[in-house]
């Protein structure tokens, strides 16, 4: 017999919202995290203000309540947490999922504590653990990031930060105003389109007066203890350095969904095969829910517009269970 109707891998907004549903549905399930409750929104900067609105953040229409239109990640955290508390949810936090086996009649899930049954899995897990690499030497060196927390370390030394998205312009115009020198070193020909409107003509005047000096269409060829080479339009610089803090995307870990018999798009995006109506993948009894589902389009799915996928996974469980 098995235990579990539902297991739930990852505790972010989505994998919460599956598991309130699963409550309410008087599913047997239970979520597992692999690091803090919300772990992606905990390593988020410190400082971050989303980009929704907290009504837009908000699951099983439970509100959340900021003072300020966007909230910050302060509140985020408050939020889902008082979420899952006052929920009682059945969330067991470091453990990690490391591998997931299709049985007959469901699944085994082997965590690094414990051996799981479950009839169906959802499969949570974001894209915020594996940072896109530069691929370039130098890269291991300790000096270079892929997360950035906040700006004080920073203080008076020479930063490459490298991207142009959301994450790299809120760093840049931080560090910079916590007296950093900082160069952008962008391999497009400007600042990214999604960067939040509000924000955008804040680092193109700072990079117009110079505040900011930013190479665009360049890109880091090399990094050594106490420099970096770009190559630039121009050729060739090299630039004195102390930090280079390189946020250039992220990506779902591909490697477990192909494990698990998920199969993705052939068009460079990797979009796992999955229903639309039911998220159900290509694997029967194996869903998927929030961001992972965008493959490598990460900025496909947001809170905002995947919170929804708790509902049609465990709408389709339910009637599956009831047949
Ligand atoms: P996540 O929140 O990433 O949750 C996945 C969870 O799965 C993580 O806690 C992870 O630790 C866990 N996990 C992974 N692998 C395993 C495993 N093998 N075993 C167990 N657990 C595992 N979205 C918005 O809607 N509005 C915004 O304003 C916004 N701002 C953002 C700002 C930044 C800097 C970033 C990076 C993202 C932002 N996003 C925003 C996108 C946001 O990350 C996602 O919308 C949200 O976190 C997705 O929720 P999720 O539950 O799908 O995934």
């Amino acid at each position: 017999e098995l235990d579990l109707d539902v297991l739930i891998i990852g505790a972010g907004p989505i994998g919460i919202a599956c598991a309130l549903e699963c409550k309410r549905r008087n599913l047997n399930y239970v979520v597992l995290e692999k690091g803090a409750l919300t772990n992606s929104l905990f390593n988020y900067p410190l400082n971050m203000t989303f980009f929704s609105t907290s009504e837009k953040l908000e699951i099983d229409n439970i509100p959340f309540i900021s003072n300020n239109p966007k909230p910050t990640r302060n509140e985020a955290l408050e939020y889902y947490r008082r979420v899952s508390t006052s929920n009682l949810l059945k969330i067991h936090l470091y453990e990690k999922v490391t591998e997931l086996n299709k049985t007959p009649n469901g699944f085994t899930i082997q965590s690094n504590k414990s051996l799981y049954n479950a009839k169906n899995v959802i499969i949570a897990t974001g894209f915020y653990d594996i940072p896109n690499l530069l691929n370039v030497e130098g890269e291991d060196l300790p000096k270079v990031f892929h997360y950035y927390k906040e700006a004080h370390p920073f203080s008076l030394q020479n930063i490459a930060v490298v991207g142009a998205s959301n994450s790299s312009v809120d760093a840049a115009l931080e560090i910079y105003r916590k007296g950093g020198n900082v160069t952008m070193i962008v391999r497009g020909d400007g600042i990214g389109e999604r960067v939040k409107y509000w924000v955008k003509p804040d680092i193109l005047n700072r990079i117009e007066e110079g505040s900011i000096k930013a190479y665009f269409n360049s890109e880091i060829k090399s990094i050594k203890p106490s420099e970096i080479i770009i190559n630039t339009p121009e050729g060739e610089k090299i630039i004195a350095n102390d930090y280079v803090i390189a946020l250039t995307g992220y990506r779902p870990n591909f490697e477990f969904l192909e494990n698990a018999g998920i199969d993705f798009s052939k068009d460079g995006k990797s979009i796992p095969n999955y229903n639309p109506e039911t998220m159900e993948s290509n694997v029967k009894g194996l869903y998927l829910a929030g961001v992972i589902c965008g493959g490598k389009e990460t900025h496909k799915w947001f809170i905002e517009n995947s919170r929804i996928h708790a509902k049609q996974i465990t709408k389709h469980i339910d009637k599956n269970r009831q047949i």
